[in-house]
């Protein structure tokens, strides 16, 4: 972009052609006020307040939406600038109340911080203010319209950013309010943005605890712990309490967005019902014990255990919101301890579309861009990816670029989600489980029609003859027949984004889905690559894992068959590396899978199971037969914040510390080293996971010589390569994203492939389609259940949050109308879904858009758990719904 340069108060200053005067401003180091601005929003020069002088030029003019031109004298500081600043807030206290003192916003309020600075003792009008209701009928906001000043920011954000529109401008003149309409109380998202953009009190979070004045609260930087986007935040804590989240538009990628999650998600820190001792079971009595004896009580039976059947018999879950120093501390206690290599988490399904989809082509278990490089595509084909519900920050990147760049967005899915709301966005839809076949007749018609990028896959690619053949028996007649979709929207779809000047794939994986993920994600990144969208930005494959640290998780070796930084375990030289500096032997076998492992605890085989902030009879499917096999195992161990459903089974629970009272990192999807900060002390008698960990192996007279997270990413800088000459102290806000190292140390990109494909070129290879886990169902099942992910919830962890559960407290049976009227069921009705595994009982809730024949239901939910009625690696789940008697 060619630059100008211009002066602001006597300072010179460049900046790129198209910034704004305000913008120039700020680089040159000048404040000018503002208060209808907000650096997330298109500007929309409501307030004045940032009203300027031009040299040579008559009149003031705002500066937050007029462009700096070459050449142009800014005076910011004028008597003729302080006096329309001044005019301008005495306009707006005529209709604003004079109650600071009471008032949530007092000491972070900007209009009380520049009447204050502009000296505004009177104001010369008559005051005049309309008394409007307050809402206080809302989750989570009160709403004050009488403190309100109009500037907007509230209904912009809700628009421009969340795609949601529940705010907007009511009547006209002095009665003019910013409200739902009807004034309702809200039915949104509930993600608090618009308090965030709220420059006053109108808008403020209702407490959720003892709140406190802003110069009574100590702000952490932190990461959110719930979804993988790795959003930056602020805890804000007075007298020991989470009172409140916030966030800060210049560091992280969600520039001070968050979902409600991220927001008022925290509660479940200070809930009920955390574990503080740690406990033993003897039948159905618990008993405490001091960590000493829990201690010698676990590491006395393990020692039995290995000495009588080796390290085969234990077997460990750990869990993908461990921080990357506890998951890699986690397995090599596993490995280099109790020599198993039985490890797993997130049923080996949260991650398999990364690891054995996209990995095989590309090269890297991970996805290729940077989160906000979503809103730089032309083109976005959500293929199974409704981010709204699943990463709610990500969304917004979709709603910037149809809004803002109108970008065109694709769905590609079984059920209608709610990018296909969008303004222009067009819907494929087909059968569930056969959005793999419709990718393969896209990648068909691509090859048939010449869009490919053939400099791209000859320079880059290998297999290109192979993927045509792969292909070969696809034409669009017969995805067509096979998908329901028409003919023409799969070769519209197909020549849209092979045209595209940049084009991006969504996808979310980690949660319950529908169909082969696998092959999914991979059918995915071979027609990223086949049309040359890799590498560059605003293009790529967006496969976003579903907890906090999937991604690290996967990074540092915490499933079966790899090492940290996916070196495999039949790899001797990178085997070796790790026994060297472990100083043991590492086992060679790739270990169960988290499946084979509960087969082995059914059958005996394994009789030692930790289990490690994972909820396995929570979130596994089959959940009778999850429950049947950890209850044959010898000795099962449990780490936890709560009395889980898996708990309940162990003969011992360990309680540990949550995100807000420790220390680490975690990887985000686009894989950002982030610091998570310890903001709380934590609750008296709990440990954090890794001094759990090191305890342990102390305990088994193997003591790790870690002081503490420091030291583990330390050595992680040393020995895994993604991660190489990464340091505690040298991660800046935002993270560091990995492929790190070299020799002038860290740096990192979110933008892989951009020069080269670690194995050399991109593989283009597709497996064989296969339609037999789609069949099934008949009379007595007609419909597929669809395991629906809430943006209010994550996994079941979200459930012990108390907010989280006021506004979202349990699951709904959504159908098509036409479906709920075929089987008798109204809106709100109690209906049983059924399944050939078992049945759950929710209200119904009907849908008017979208496919027939799919049935969703949530699957956070402890009561209605929905992973009684799936099975596990079967295809679909088949059902049938009835009304409840
Ligand atoms: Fe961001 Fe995900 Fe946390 Fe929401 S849950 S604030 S999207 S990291």
């Amino acid at each position: 972009m060619p630059e100008i340069t211009l002066t602001i108060d006597g300072k010179e200053v460049s900046v790129e052609r198209g910034a704004t005067i305000l913008e120039a401003a700020e680089k040159a180091g000048v404040r000018i006020p503002t208060l209808c601005h907000d650096k997330r929003l298109i500007p929309f020069g409501a307030c004045r307040m940032c009203v300027v002088e031009l040299k040579g030029r008559r009149g003031l003019m705002p500066a937050c939406f007029n462009p700096a031109r070459n050449g142009m004298e800014v005076l910011t500081n004028t008597p003729a600038v302080i006096e329309a600043r001044k005019l301008q807030l005495q306009l707006i206290l005529r209709h604003h109340p004079l109650d600071c003192p009471v008032c949530e916003a007092a000491g972070a309020c900007q209009l009380q911080n520049l009447v204050v600075e502009y000296g505004i003792e009177e104001i010369p009008f008559p005051r005049e203010a309309p008394k409007f209701p307050v809402d206080l009928r809302s989750h989570f906001i009160k709403r004050d319209s009488n403190r309100c000043i109009l500037c907007g920011c509230c209904v912009r954000i809700c628009n421009e950013v969340q795609g949601v529109n529940e705010l907007s401008f009511v009547n006209r003149g002095i009665r003019t309010e910013i409200s739902t309409d009807f004034g309702r109380p809200l039915d949104c998202e509930f993600c608090g943005q618009c308090v965030s953009a709220c420059p006053v009190g109108a808008l403020v979070y209702k407490p959720l605890g003892p709140m406190g004045r802003p110069w009574e609260v100590t702000r952490t930087e932190t990461v959110c712990a719930f979804c993988g986007l790795g959003c930056s935040m602020l805890l804000e804590t007075k007298k020991g309490r989470v009172i409140q989240v916030s966030s800060r538009y210049d560091i992280g990628t969600n520039e001070g967005n968050l979902c409600v999650k991220g927001r008022f998600g925290w509660t479940c820190v200070q809930a009920d019902g955390r574990l503080t001792k740690p406990l033993v079971r003897d039948g159905e009595r618990w008993a405490e014990l001091s960590w000493g004896e829990a201690m010698e009580r676990i590491t006395g039976r393990w020692k039995e255990l290995l000495a009588k059947g080796g390290g085969g018999t234990i077997a460990v879950l750990g869990s993908a919101r461990l921080t990357n120093e506890e998951a890699y501390v986690l397995q090599r206690l596993a490995r280099g301890v109790l020599g198993t290599p039985n490890l797993d988490h997130g049923a080996g399904l949260s991650y398999a579309p990364l690891l054995h989809g996209v990995g095989p082509v590309l090269g890297y278990a991970a996805a290729t861009n940077g989160i906000r490089e979503i809103r730089e595509a032309d083109v976005i084909l959500a293929v199974c990816g409704d981010f709204k519900e699943t990463h709610p920050v990500a969304k917004n990147q979709v709603v910037l670029a149809s809004g803002r760049r109108k970008s065109k967005v694709i769905v590609l899915d079984h059920v209608h989600t709610s990018l296909c709301d969008l303004t222009g966005a067009e819907a494929v839809f087909v059968r569930p489980g056969t959005e793999g076949l419709a990718l393969r007749g896209m990648i068909r018609c691509i090859l048939e029609e010449g869009l490919w990028d053939r400099a791209f896959v000859e320079n880059r690619t290998e297999g290109i003859e192979a993927l045509r053949e792969a292909v070969e028996p696809f034409g669009l007649d017969f995805v067509a027949q096979r998908t329901g979709a028409r003919e023409a929207q799969i070769r519209e779809a197909a020549g849209a984004f092979a045209r595209a000047g940049t084009g991006c794939i969504l996808m979310s994986s980690g949660t319950l889905g529908v169909g082969d993920p696998v092959d999914l994600a991979r059918a995915a990144a071979c027609l990223a690559a086949l049309v040359g969208k890799v590498g560059r930005r605003g293009c790529g494959l967006h496969i976003y894992g579903e907890k906090a640290n999937s991604q690290g998780a996967l990074d540092m070796g915490l499933v079966p068959g790899f090492l940290p930084g996916y070196v495999s375990l039949g790899d001797p030289e990178g085997r070796k590396a790790l026994e060297e500096l472990w100083g043991v032997t590492l086992p060679q076998a790739a270990g169960h899978t988290a499946r084979a492992i509960l087969q082995g605890c059914a059958e005996g085989s394994i009789e030692g199971l930790y289990v490690v902030g994972e909820n396995p009879i929570g979130t596994y499917p089959d959940r009778a037969w999850v429950q049947e096999a950890l209850g044959k195992v010898k000795f099962l161990v449990v780490q936890d914040l709560f009395m889980s459903e898996t708990a309940k089974l162990a003969h011992v629970v360990l309680p540990v510390a949550s995100f807000a009272e420790k220390d680490g990192t975690f990887t985000s999807v686009d894989r950002r080293i982030q610091r998570l900060r310890k903001s709380l002390a934590p609750l008296d008698g709990v440990k954090t996971d890794l001094e759990i960990f090191m305890d342990l192996a102390a305990a088994m007279g193997k003591a790790f010589p870690y002081r503490g997270p420091e030291d583990v990413l330390e050595e992680v800088g040393r020995s895994v390569s993604l991660y190489r000459g990464i340091r505690w102290g040298e991660i800046p806000s935002g993270g560091l994203a990995w492929p790190l190292g070299g020799d002038g140390g860290p740096r990192g990109t979110t933008l892989l492939y951009a020069e080269e494909f670690p194995q050399g070129r991109a593989r283009l290879e597709l497996g064989p389609w296969d339609e037999g886990p789609l069949q099934g169902g008949g009379k007595d099942f007609p419909w597929v259940l669809h395991p629906q992910t809430r943006w209010f919830h994550s996994g079941t962890f979200s459930t012990w949050s108390p907010s989280l559960m006021e506004v979202c407290p349990g699951p709904t049976v959504l159908l098509h109308w036409e479906d709920a009227e075929e089987a008798g069921l109204r809106e709100g009705d109690q209906a049983r879904v059924i399944s050939a595994r078992g049945e759950l009982a929710a209200p119904v809730r009907t849908r008017l858009r979208g496919p027939r024949g799919v049935v969703q239901v949530a699957h956070h939910f402890k009561e209605q758990a929905l992973n009684r009625l799936l099975g596990w690696g079967e295809g679909l789940t088949w059902v049938r719904v009835e009304k409840a008697s």
